[in-house]
This record gives C-alpha cells, structure tokens and sequence, in this order.
C-alpha cells in the first residue's frame, strides 16, 4: 500500500469516527426520547405497584373520591379507577350545568378547604372548587388514580370479591378485541354512581342476589339523603357499594343536585372498611 493510500484510509477513519459520535451526540439530545422513557417507566411503575391493594375504588365522582382521601389518609392501599379523562364524576355540572354544590352541612367541606356559603337551610360551594379540592386532597392522601381506566369485569374466587378487571377505556370505547388485566382488592367498591356498574356485573351472573331490578326510585331529597348513607356498605362478599350506586341497589329514591350524601357514603364506606381491616 503507498503512502497516499494509507493517508487517505486514515482520513476516511478519522471522518467514520466523527460522524459516529455527532450521531451519538444527536441521539442523546433527543429530549423527545427522555420525556417519553419517563412517563412509561414512571406510569409502568406505579401500575406494577398497585395491581395489589387493600381497597380498589371503581369510579371517581364525590363518593369515590371521599372514599379514597379518608381510607389513603388513614394508611390503606388504595387504589381508584376512572374510565373517563376527567375526576370528578357528576360534581363538574351542579344542576342543569349550573355549577353550584348543595350540601346539608359543612364538616367534610371545611376538612378539605372548600368554601362554602349558608343559604337558608343549605350550604353552596362552587362545584369546580369542589372537583378540585376533593380530588386534591384524595391525591394528597395517597389513593393511586388511573384514569382512562374502565372496570369491566369482577374477579370472583371461593364466592369472594377479590378484585376487578380492567382495561383501556379507549380500547373499549371502540370495541376493540384487546384482553384486559386484573387489578386485585381485599375490598372493592362500587362508586361507579347511577349506573352500579360493578354490582350489575355480579347481578347479571347471579341474578338470584339481587332479584329487583337495580333502579333508583322518585325523586325525594329528605329520605335520599339519609338513606344513602344508612345503606353504604358490603353487598356481597369483598363488595362494597357508596354513592349513587346504593341508590340504585336498594331502589332509594334519586336525590337531585345535593352532594352532602356521596361525601358521607363516602367516609361510611372507608370506615368500615377500615374496621375490617382492623385500623
Ligand atoms: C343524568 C344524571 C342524573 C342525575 N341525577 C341525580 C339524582 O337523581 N340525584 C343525585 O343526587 N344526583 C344526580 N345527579 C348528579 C350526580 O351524578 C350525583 O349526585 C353524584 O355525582 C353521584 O356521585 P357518585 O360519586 O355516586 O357517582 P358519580 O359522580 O356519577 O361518579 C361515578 C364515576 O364512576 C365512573 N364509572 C362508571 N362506571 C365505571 C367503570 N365501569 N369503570 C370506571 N369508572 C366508571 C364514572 O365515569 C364517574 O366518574 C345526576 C347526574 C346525571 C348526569
């Protein structure tokens, strides 16, 4: 090999090397690839971490949420999920998109720093204050939230609930044929609101449990209100219901726009729960 040969052998090396490492720069300062590798391996994290819980909460509207903040403050694992974008459930809208809260007292309202107002027999909060509030608290507690995340199933061994299966509400929002994972609870609740969604799941296999039809009845806040509460609690074994979704098992009547009931059938429901999980 002559000299010129050899020399331009080694220019082409050298220019090989260079451009090897500008495209390893380039690849390191893809910023796009770091944002991505975080959000999976974060969201993939915290999955992995909750796919077993004490509690497992289907369904975030006021009821769910008052569930989570009072069981996750007290130490429970749990976890909740939401098939839609948003947390919050019937709060966002008040009455006819009119976005005002009704309530019959204040204590739970004052615990997680809403404003409120005093309107005759009834106390108001603006509703958004409230979503976010309540949500932020619950957060703040500990639950774990997924949203876009739609129970579609219960997990049922030796005539116990031990835990719910999910999938992407997406996936199902399309119809898509894409297997779901199972999620597993020592408690699960019901707080999917009118539609009693996990105890339909159980009625439609086991019609015998649950021989009326799952309906609210009329209209007629005085009875609602109390009733809900008084009827929070486990329907079958590892199943509890809170919220609107009593109204619907039991046939209490609906209770329009007043939110008072959802926060105490809420914190019914975590303190028996935390009473059988002797804390
Ligand atoms: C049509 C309509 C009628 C209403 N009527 C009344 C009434 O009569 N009385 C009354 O007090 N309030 C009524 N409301 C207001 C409001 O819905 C409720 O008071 C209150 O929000 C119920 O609270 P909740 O926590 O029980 O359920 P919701 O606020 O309804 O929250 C339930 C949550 O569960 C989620 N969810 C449902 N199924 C699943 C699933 N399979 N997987 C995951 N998540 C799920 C929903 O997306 C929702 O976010 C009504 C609202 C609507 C839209």
């Amino acid at each position: 090999m002559n000299s010129k040969h050899s020399f331009c052998r080694s220019v082409f090396f050298v220019l090989l090397a260079m451009l090897s490492t500008n495209k390893k720069e380039r690849l390191q300062k893809m910023k796009e690839i770091d944002i991505s590798r975080v959000i999976i391996e974060e969201y993939s994290r915290r999955l992995s971490e909750h796919l077993e819980n004490d509690v497992v909460i289907v369904g975030a509207g006021p009821a769910g949420l008052a569930a989570g903040y009072y069981l996750s403050k007290s130490g429970v694992k749990t976890t909740l999920v939401e098939k839609k974008l948003s947390i919050g459930g019937g709060i966002w809208g008040g009455a006819a998109g009119y976005n005002v809260v009704t309530f019959e007292d204040k204590d739970i309202l004052d615990e997680i720093g809403v404003t409120t107002k005093k309107e005759g027999d009834l106390y108001t909060a603006d509703a958004i204050e409230f979503a976010t509030a309540l949500a932020y608290k619950a957060k703040k507690a500990g639950v774990e939230i997924f949203n876009l995340t739609e129970a579609e199933d219960i997990v049922l061994k030796e005539e116990t609930v031990k835990g719910v299966v999910v999938n992407n509400a997406s996936v199902r929002m399309v119809g898509l044929h894409v297997d779901p994972f199972c999620i597993s609870s020592k408690y699960l609740i019901d707080a999917t609101g009118h539609s009693a969604e996990l105890v339909s799941m159980l009625k439609k296999r086991k019609p015998e449990l649950f021989p009326k039809e799952l309906q609210e009845y009329f209209m007629n806040v005085e009875t609602s209100e109390a009733g809900v509460v008084e009827k929070t609690g486990e329907v079958y074994p590892g199943l509890y219901v809170a919220g609107m979704s009593v109204c619907d098992v039991f046939g209490l009547p609906r209770m329009g726009p007043i939110f008072g009931g959802m926060l105490k059938s809420g914190k019914k429901v975590a303190e028996l729960i935390k009473n059988k999980l002797k804390i």
